[in-house]
Order: structure tokens, then sequence, then C-alpha cells
């Protein structure tokens, strides 16, 4: 038997960008069987009363390394390079362990959870650890393990990191919320030949890449000084961008020429704007995304480079920097920007047909925001709210395949509170290493 929601409204984040007042959601077992005014509603199904909250599309994470809430705060006030180089990389191989990830993740679910965020885009290592977590507590995710040609936490090399991923495809090719994908790491960590294998094992295992591009203005000098060419031109030449899906993280120093390489439809770049901020990074052309037909979807990164996961505040703070950056409030509107965090990232992912809105047949992963509270009140204009006002903290209830993860902000798929005990006890032990 299915359920009919009533709610004050609900964004369905469809093409049209159709939003209801008083509204209904009517789902049965996974699936969403109709939304719409509450008078249209299917009179069969019994009803739960959420009229005093808003109805939308489960959010999407595209560009995250979940353990990482482990080092959050750790490493602060530092150039990119050195965070990354001289810190966080030997901190990792200090520390990163199956048990390790178990933890962050578990950690960084709840986060995720209490966010709204149904869907992660993951980068890291013991991925198949990574994606057990996001099985057990609900979500989905594409978990993509990382090759580079460093040693890693769970591998010496770069064959060793290559069957790593084919042990989490094996484990996961045929899970209804999983992806198992391929992360190299970026085209600084990866030379020609590392990513040239990488591209081939996505085309035999037929699964998505993910991977850093462009993030620092040094990238591309360097590469310009050595190579000759853009950072995006290096990943067309290995063949990398030929690849089933890629989802190309921050994309801040993309030049004009390279926006027809990645103006593809399985391409993606997957915007960072608060790291990018905080690591002094840069502003990501987003209007030349717009103008140039690139597709834009939203991440957080990890949470030692955030240092939150809340894909709210990303859409906040990209509006606002557009505004500033361009001198123009007309180009970034609205329902373009929480299209990137849903019905854009559902697309991103290869799952556009089933994932991203609120709309008939489509999977049932949706949340409900609180709208009791001084600043969302009175509800006004849906997508103003969405982008400006509500915050993670304002998600009271999350579904994903109609399953409910989190209900009045109690989280039902796992012991949050030990979660955070086995937390704080690992963090002990980092501490007296430090
Ligand atoms: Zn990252």
């Amino acid at each position: 038997m299915g359920k009919v929601f009533r709610a004050q409204a609900l964004v369905t984040s469809n093409k049209n960008h159709d939003v209801f007042f008083d509204a209904f959601l009517a789902v049965d077992k996974n699936k969403i069987v109709d939304v719409g005014p509450w008078k249209k509603r299917p009179r069969a199904f019994p009803v739960t009363d959420v009229s005093y909250g808003m109805i939308t599309p489960g959010l999407f994470n595209l560009h995250t390394h979940l353990p990482m809430t482990l080092f959050r705060g750790i490493v602060e006030d530092l150039a990119l390079q050195t965070w990354l180089f001289d810190y966080i990389l030997p901190l990792e191989k200090k520390w990163v362990s199956p048990e390790f990830v178990r933890i962050g993740t578990e950690l960084a679910l709840c986060e995720a959870i209490r966010n709204g965020v149904t869907f992660t885009a993951d980068m890291y290592y013991f991925e198949a650890e990574i994606a057990r977590a996001v099985d057990r507590m609900g979500t989905r995710g594409l978990m993509g393990a990382a090759v580079m040609d460093l040693v890693g936490p769970d591998f010496k090399n770069v064959e060793q990191a290559l069957n790593n991923v084919r042990k989490l495809h094996k484990e996961f090719k045929n899970h209804e919320r999983i992806i198992p994908g391929i992360a190299p790491h970026s085209q600084y960590l990866c030379t020609m030949e590392t990513l040239g294998e990488c591209a081939a094992l996505s085309k035999e295992l037929d699964i998505p890449v993910t991977i850093h591009l462009a993030e620092s203005k040094r990238e591309l000098t360097e590469m310009l000084s050595k190579n000759e060419m853009t950072p995006a031109m290096y990943l067309e030449k290995s063949g990398l961008l030929k690849c089933k899906q890629v989802l190309l993280a921050h994309s801040v120093w993309l030049t004009d020429e390279d926006m027809p390489l990645v103006a593809k439809p399985n391409l993606s770049v997957v915007l960072n704007p608060q790291c990018n901020a905080k690591l002094a990074s840069g502003i990501a052309p987003v209007h030349k995304y717009i103008k140039n037909g690139v597709r834009f979807a939203l991440g957080t990164d990890g949470a030692a480079s955030n240092n939150n996961t809340d894909i709210f505040a990303e859409m906040n703070f990209i509006s606002k920097i557009h505004h500033l950056t361009e001198g123009d409030l007309t180009g970034l509107p609205g329902p373009m920007v929480f299209d990137s965090a849903t019905r854009k990232s559902a697309e991103a992912v290869g799952l556009g047909d089933k994932l991203g809105s609120l709309e008939p047949g489509k999977e049932a992963d949706f949340i409900i925001i609180d709208l009791k509270s001084p600043h969302l009140t009175p509800l006004t204009n849906p997508y103003a709210h969405l982008i400006y006002s509500v915050t993670g903290a304002d998600v009271e209830s999350v579904y994903v395949a109609g399953k409910c993860l989190m209900k009045n902000r109690k989280i039902l798929v796992a012991d949050e509170s030990k979660i955070l005990e086995r937390a704080n006890r690992l963090w002990k032990k980092i501490q007296k290493s430090l």
C-alpha cells in the first residue's frame, strides 16, 4: 500500500521547474506515483501530514572524500599544495585503514543525511569499505577507488590501485544504489600513461570516472610550461574525457579553449565554491559553463578542506559569488542552481531517468524541510528560500527509494551516538600522534 504526503509546498525540480503549494507526493514502495496540488491526490492512499514542510528531491554532493571528516580542522590556513603534500598525504599514509574509513564514512553519512544529501560521489582509499557503509546506511553513491602514481594507503603502485577498482566493481556492479567508479586523483598525481590505463579500465568495466581538474592556478601554469597544454587538454589526450561519465571536480582554471573539450553530454564539471574560496584556489567560471552548454553540478569536497558538507551552503555561496564577480543578478537564477544539486547531478552520473526530480515513475528519494522556523516564515518564494535561507539543519526527514533514513531529525539507519563516540575515540589516538 502506498502513502500520500501532504506538504505546504513541493519543488519538483523537473524541467518546467513546477512548484506546488498545498501539494501532495504519492509514493508506492520505492517509486513516486504522482505529485501535484492536494485536491488531485490519489484518494486510496493513507495520508502522512507534513503540511509544516516543503518537499524537494534529495540533494547530490558530487565531489567529496567521505572519511576525511576525521581530519576536519586539523590543518588550516595553508596553501593547497602545502596543505596536500606536507600534511594531508602524510597523515593519510599513517592513519588511513579500513577501520579509519569505516568510522569516518559513517560519521560523514550521518552529516550527509542530516543535510538532505541522498547521493554522494566519493573518491578515496579502501573504497569498497566506504561503499559498504553507504549500503548499510541506505544512501546512494558513485564510489571512486583512488588511483595515482604515489603509494597510497591501499596500494603500492598503479597496478594494485587498478586491481582495487576491479574488486570494487565485482562487489558492487549489480547494486541498486551504488555505482562503482574509478578515481584517478588528478593530472598532477597521474602520468599520461596512468590516465590512459584508467580510461581503458573505465571502458572495459563500463564505469564512470571522477577526477580533480584544474583546481589551482599553479596546476594550470605548471602544465602549460611543462607540456604546452592545459590540464583539460592533457585529460583529453589521455583518452579520459571519452569515458562513460566523467565528473571533473573543481574545474576552476579552465580556459576558453577548454570549453569545447568539456561541453559534452558525458562530462560534467563539479564546482566546489566554498572549498575553492577557503583554500584561495579561485572562482570557477560558471558563466562560461552556462554560455558554452557545459553541465555543472555541485560538491563540497572533503570535510578537511571546506569544512562543512552542506550543499545548501554551496548553493547559497555560488549564487552570491556569481553576482559579485559578474555584476549580474540574472545569469544564475535560483532554479538553475537548484537543478545543479538535483536533476543535473542525476544526469551527470547517468541516472537522469531515475533520480533528481520528483516525477511519476522516478525513485522516491526526497527530503522534508521543516518550515516552522522564523527564518523560513512566511513561505513566499520556495526557490529563494532554498538558495538563500534554508540550511542543512532545516532538513527534518529524508527518504531514499521510499525508505525513511531520518524522521523528525532522528537518524533511523544507524546508532548516531555510537558513531560519534567511535569518531571521538579515534581522534584521541590521532591527536596523540600529531
Ligand atoms: Zn577533492
